[in-house]
């Protein structure tokens, strides 16, 4: 009798037993080496997917194949032996964002840098689609840059994309400081996105954020020298991710990639490790869909939207001042437009060192504000024109009195031009310095007086003319009664300096 209960017992369990779905597979490390692994008998992955080795180290799926895939670390390639097991997360690499992140430091996969604890909600994929064409809307608003050159010859829009490029030590990292430190007195919010860096010049970065306060409204996202190829290829796509949580917000945002040229290396090298055939300076076939399809991110969103946008500033370094080289033409043709920094302008003391001859923004005068526009249209001509007669200046002999007019006009603007590091300019400042010069105020001053004269002439002239001043700077706008104010009370500095 008992025995029959407990048979029933069993048959009653044995009916009511349903295998549930724990299908859990574990693959093989069959290869491993330079941080790239080859993983058997683990079919059925996702490109981009996260991988678990024993040991807690996480790869990702590089290459598919019938059995297995090929496998990037992110870190720990030390840890990874043959004979290792490792299991499939179903993830693509993701990263977390929010309004958390602001004023944080992250590493691509969302770990924090900084010491502190993060906590985030909300999860995005690295890789996103870019918004089709449909939702987008024209670029119409300026992203002030705060540097005199740029904002009156070189106009960035919201959503555009422009190329800082230039050799090394020309000031480029310089250019997208300071146009996230000029953000401080705009709705916007930045990204700093750090590739292949040392790691001191990526605390550097930080600590000229920190002190200039603009870290509250910055993220920076960092794969330095000494991370993975796998982090600092994912690196810039996280950082769009990032930005793309604003955008989604209707905010705009300002996207620094500091910078591509070591991104391509980074993928050069997986590619070349994964056995990958090299094409043109070794570098795979794939590698303009690599800039391509992280700079289309970059967006104005239509106003059904949300009406966000993101700004991209890629970096690109040449060397020698070689535009032509593979990664600087491709990553020219996919943005709008380039700032070219130069090393001799940069050594000469001309400094930020662009070249405005090669130069050119494709949609940002669309967007410039009326009153920059009404005063910057000849400044390009003028300048391009004294370049052109210097060179013959300088074989010496006399000069004819309008020859060497245009020569002394020449020379103030370039040395109106020059600016500090991480001390932006507002709108006004900006267009009465180029009102100053076409009133021949700054004529006689000398180079070295420069950086003082200009000092003062802002500060006189904001005591002079407040009111303008902050119309102008809140409107964007001059009108003409603000302009014949500005017009006289520079001329009054003027005579008042004479007398
Ligand atoms: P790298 O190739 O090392 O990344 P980079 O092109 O990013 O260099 P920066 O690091 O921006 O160049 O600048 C190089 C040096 O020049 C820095 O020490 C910086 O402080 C200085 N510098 C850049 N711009 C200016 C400026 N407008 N006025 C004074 N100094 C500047
Ligand atoms: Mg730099």
């Amino acid at each position: 009798m008992e025995n029959m209960k407990i048979s029933a017992f069993l048959k009653n369990q044995i009916n009511s037993f349903h295998p549930g779905p724990v299908v859990y597979r574990k693959g093989t490390v069959v290869k491993s080496g330079d941080g790239v692994v080859r993983v058997n008998q683990l079919p059925g992955r996702l490109y981009g997917e996260l991988l678990e080795f024993d040991g807690g180290v996480f790869g990702m799926v590089f290459d598919l194949d019938e059995d297995g895939a090929g496998v990037v670390l992110l870190d720990g390639d030390d840890r990874v032996k043959v004979g290792d097991g490792v299991k499939g997360t179903d993830v693509v690499a993701e990263v977390p964002v929010g309004k958390e992140l602001l004023g944080r430091v992250i590493d691509p996969i969302g770990r924090p840098l900084d010491g502190k604890p993060l906590e985030a909600n909300e999860f995005y994929p690295a890789e996103r689609p870019a918004p089709a064409i449909i939702d987008r809307r024209p670029v119409d608003t300026p992203m002030m840059t705060g540097l005199l050159s740029v904002d009156s010859m070189i106009p960035i829009g919201r959503g555009q994309r422009e190329l800082i490029i230039g050799d090394r030590q020309t000031g480029k990292t310089t250019i997208a400081i300071d146009s996230i430190i000029n953000q401080k007195n705009s709705d916007m919010v930045c990204v700093y996105c750090a590739i292949g860096q040392k790691a001191s010049s990526v605390a550097g970065v930080i600590d000229t954020l920190t002190k200039a306060g603009a870290m509250k409204y910055t993220t920076v996202v960092a794969a330095t020298a000494s991370d993975s190829p796998a982090m600092q290829y994912l690196a810039p796509y996280c950082a769009c991710s990032v930005a793309e949580y604003f955008e989604a917000q209707g905010k705009d945002v300002l996207i620094v990639y500091d910078d591509l040229s070591k991104h391509a290396v980074a993928y050069r090298t997986i590619s070349l490790l994964l056995l990958r055939p090299p094409g043109r300076e070794a570098f795979p076939g794939d590698i303009f869909y690599l800039h391509s399809r992280l700079l289309e991110r970059s967006a104005c969103l239509s106003h059904e939207n949300g009406g966000g946008s993101i700004t991209a500033l890629p970096i690109i370094e040449t060397s020698a001042g070689d535009i032509s080289a593979y990664i600087p033409t491709n990553v020219i043709s996919i943005t709008d437009g380039q700032i070219y920094l130069e090393s001799d302008l940069f050594l000469s003391g001309v400094r930020p060192a662009v070249n405005t001859g090669l130069s050119v923004s494709r949609v940002g005068q669309a967007a410039q504000y009326p009153a920059m526009k009404a005063v910057s249209g000849k400044l390009r001509i003028e300048l391009s024109q004294y370049r052109e007669m210097a060179v013959f200046a300088r074989f010496g002999s006399d000069v004819d009195p309008a020859t060497r007019r245009m020569l002394d006009r020449g020379e103030t603007l370039v040395n109106v031009f020059k600016q500090n590091r991480n001390a932006p300019y507002s709108l006004f400042d900006e267009v009465s310095l180029i009102e100053a010069y076409k009133a021949d105020y700054f004529a006689g001053v000398k180079s070295k007086e420069f950086p003082s004269e200009i000092k003062a002439f802002l500060s006189a002239l904001e005591e002079a003319v407040p009111e303008i001043k902050k119309e102008v700077n809140e409107s964007g706008k001059m009108s003409d009664e603000a302009k014949t104010g500005l017009e006289e009370a520079i001329k009054k500095l003027a005579d008042g300096k004479k007398s």
